[in-house]
């Protein structure tokens, strides 16, 4: 099966599984996704205003390569509960992540993969003072928590990768 075939797949599971949550789970869900996208705003607007992007241009996204397995259900779910379309990879831009164009990622920081999201390579965090570290160490413990809460509160793991979530 293609990656576009098993990504199609997933996608329609998880939002099988989703719509037939049963109404109090899925209100606790929402709120924790809720949770979940303010959280990785914070995280990307933290970086972001220490001047990261000028940084991550003159890379080129060398971190992103990787990025195929990086998006989750529950990351999917968030595009589900808000009503916004899913992102729509490319899996034959390899080895750039199938979520990115020419002008970086396509998810909006709060959609954002959790990996992608927490990590920051030694460039951006020698930009960092000591307390917006701290700060960004703090929102990033209580992003794996949420995280993890939500991943494990129903019948199935939904923080694993989309792609694998079928296998
Ligand atoms: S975080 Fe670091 S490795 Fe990743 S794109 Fe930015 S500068 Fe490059
Ligand atoms: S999903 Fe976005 S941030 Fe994550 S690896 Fe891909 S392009 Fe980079």
């Amino acid at each position: 099966m293609s990656d576009l075939a098993v990504w199609e797949q997933a996608l329609s599971s998880a939002g099988n599984w989703y719509r037939a949550l049963p109404p109090a789970i899925r209100a606790e869900l929402d709120g924790l996704l809720e949770e979940i996208m303010q959280l990785k705003r914070t995280l990307v607007e933290l970086v972001t205003s220490s001047g990261s992007s000028a940084i991550c241009r003159s890379c080129g996204g060398e971190c992103c390569l990787l990025g195929r397995y990086h998006v989750s259900v529950l990351d999917i779910l968030a595009y589900l509960k808000t009503g916004v379309d899913p992102v729509v990879p490319n899996f034959f831009a390899s080895p750039a992540c199938p979520y990115a164009d020419f002008s970086g990622c396509t998810m909006p920081p709060g959609y954002r993969p959790v990996t992608c999201v927490i990590f920051n390579c030694q460039l951006i965090e020698d930009r960092l003072t000591a307390i917006e570290r701290h700060t960004l160490y703090a929102h990033e413990s209580r992003l794996r928590t949420t995280v993890a809460r939500a991943g494990r509160m129903h019948d199935i793991r939904i923080d694993r990768p989309l792609l694998l979530s079928c296998s």
